[in-house]
């Protein structure tokens, strides 16, 4: 860890949201000599929260920058192959994960976000609970947020890491988007059904496209069963009550019914154990965010760049941006110039992967004639323009260079606030 200072105008970021952009964003700013101070809505710190994301390989290189890199890897499985079947267990499709990088890792998300309160905590990042951030006011020398319970703080800038939900994102902007529902909600656990062979040993991770809904599944590497998650379409959001109140033990029974032609989906549900369920009221994606910043305001995260959960990106984008931002403060003369090479930096890279999970997302709610089309044109598009050395290398094989110094954006290229 070598290069650390500071643009000489930032001094302390306030940071809001302390899920999982906002604490490796701290640890980044920290290594580039900025003190952070969290604020965090909920009452407490939230450990044991959520289900499984994958952590790909670009995202450990993020985390690796922060110091992270022992830690991630020893949570969670490691991701080998990635194979897309037909529903019935036949194989249609097969991406081999890169030999030349670390393997992705599936875990729990409570498993990062226990590792990054540690973190915060041992470098004693200071990280404020309960602090709903309703309103900002910005002076010629900084900055003043205000939260929810009638309190304040002022900093040099104010980060918004607080989710697809983003206030941050209506202070920089009042029209701009919301996070947009995607059709499918989601609903996850575990089964003690032991599959076969490398997937039961949990050397692959399958993926098909059911008769009615999309289904995932992979073995735990301890070979006590079978993880798996399924995406159904679902035309009307439900709200969390909702959700609440049809209980696990329905939702599996519904998981059953709408896979019960699939295999091994069939299997795997057959003895899953509801008490290990979780339920996704709604899978959302942001749109293309029009103004990334504004003032001393700027956006990180799923608030500014949720792609949809086909990418298996959404975390590992988070926390690159999180990261790109503390070197762009790092290096620039002023947080406009910082943000706007963040933002040009940023923004391809993670509208093209939107893009592209967008239309894996479409898939998984088309009906039954497009999913005919999909089973016959997959195998032909991963030998030829699917290949993995087309589509996984431009995104896990990203690496921040943390070491070499960030060039302001030449006016052509300037991409500019409201
Ligand atoms: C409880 C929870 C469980 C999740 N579980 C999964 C999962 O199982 N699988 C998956 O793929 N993704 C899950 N996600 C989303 C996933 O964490 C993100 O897609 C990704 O990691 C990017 O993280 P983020 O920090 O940008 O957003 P988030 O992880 O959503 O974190 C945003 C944080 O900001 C806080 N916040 C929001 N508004 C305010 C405000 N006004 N003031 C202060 N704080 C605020 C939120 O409470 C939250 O802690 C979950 C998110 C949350 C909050």
């Amino acid at each position: 860890m070598s290069t650390t200072g500071t643009n000489g105008t930032t001094r302390k970021a306030l940071v809001i949201g302390g899920g999982i952009a906002g604490p490796v964003m701290a640890l980044a700013l920290r290594r580039a000599g900025i003190e952070p101070v969290v604020f965090e809505a909920y009452p407490a710190s939230a450990e044991g929260i959520g289900g499984t994301f994958m952590i790909a390989p670009n995202g450990l290189g993020a985390l690796a920058v922060v110091g992270l890199e022992a830690e991630a890897g020893r949570i969670g499985q490691p991701v080998g192959a990635m194979v897309i079947e037909d529903g019935k267990g036949g194989v249609l499709a097969e991406f081999a994960r890169l030999a030349d990088l670390p393997p992705g890792r599936l875990m729990r998300r409570a498993e990062l976000y226990e590792v990054l309160q540690r973190r915060l905590r041992e470098t004693g990042v200071e990280v404020r609970y309960g602090k709903r951030l309703v309103g900002a006011e910005e002076g010629p020398d900084g900055i003043t947020a205000r939260f929810a319970d009638g309190t304040s703080a002022t900093g040099d800038l104010l980060i918004g890491a607080d989710g697809t939900g983003s206030t941050v994102r209506t202070l920089i902007d009042p029209a701009a988007p919301a996070a947009r529902y995607t059709g499918l909600l989601g609903v996850g656990g575990y089964s003690s059904y032991r599959l076969p062979g490398r997937a039961g040993r949990g050397e692959s991770v399958h993926f098909a496209n059911g008769a009615r809904a999309f289904f995932g599944y992979w073995g735990l590497t301890d070979g006590s069963g079978t993880a798996w998650f399924s995406n159904i379409p679902q035309p009307e959001p439900l709200d969390p009550e909702e959700v609440r109140a049809v209980g696990a033990a329905e939702w599996l029974r519904r998981c059953r019914e709408l896979h019960s032609d699939d295999l091994p989906a069939r299997e795997v549900l057959r003895v899953a154990d509801a008490a290990t369920m979780e339920v996704f009221p709604r899978l959302e994606i942001m749109p293309s965010v029009p103004h990334w910043y504004r003032g001393r305001m700027v956006l990180v995260g799923d608030s500014v760049h949720a792609p949809s959960n086909s990418s298996g990106q959404g975390a590992s984008l988070a926390v690159e941006s999180a990261v790109e931002l503390a070197r762009c403060l790092r290096d620039l003369p002023g947080h406009t110039a910082a943000f706007a090479a963040y933002e040009a930096m940023r923004r391809p890279r993670v509208e093209k992967i939107a893009a592209d999970a967008a239309r894996t997302n479409s898939q998984k709610s088309s009906g039954p004639v497009g999913r005919m089309v999909f089973r016959l044109v997959a195998p032909i598009a991963v030998r030829t323009f699917m290949s993995p050395e087309k589509t996984l290398r431009p995104v896990h094989g990203y690496r921040i260079d943390w070491d070499r110094r960030v060039a302001p954006v030449s006016s052509g290229a300037a991409v500019t606030g409201p």
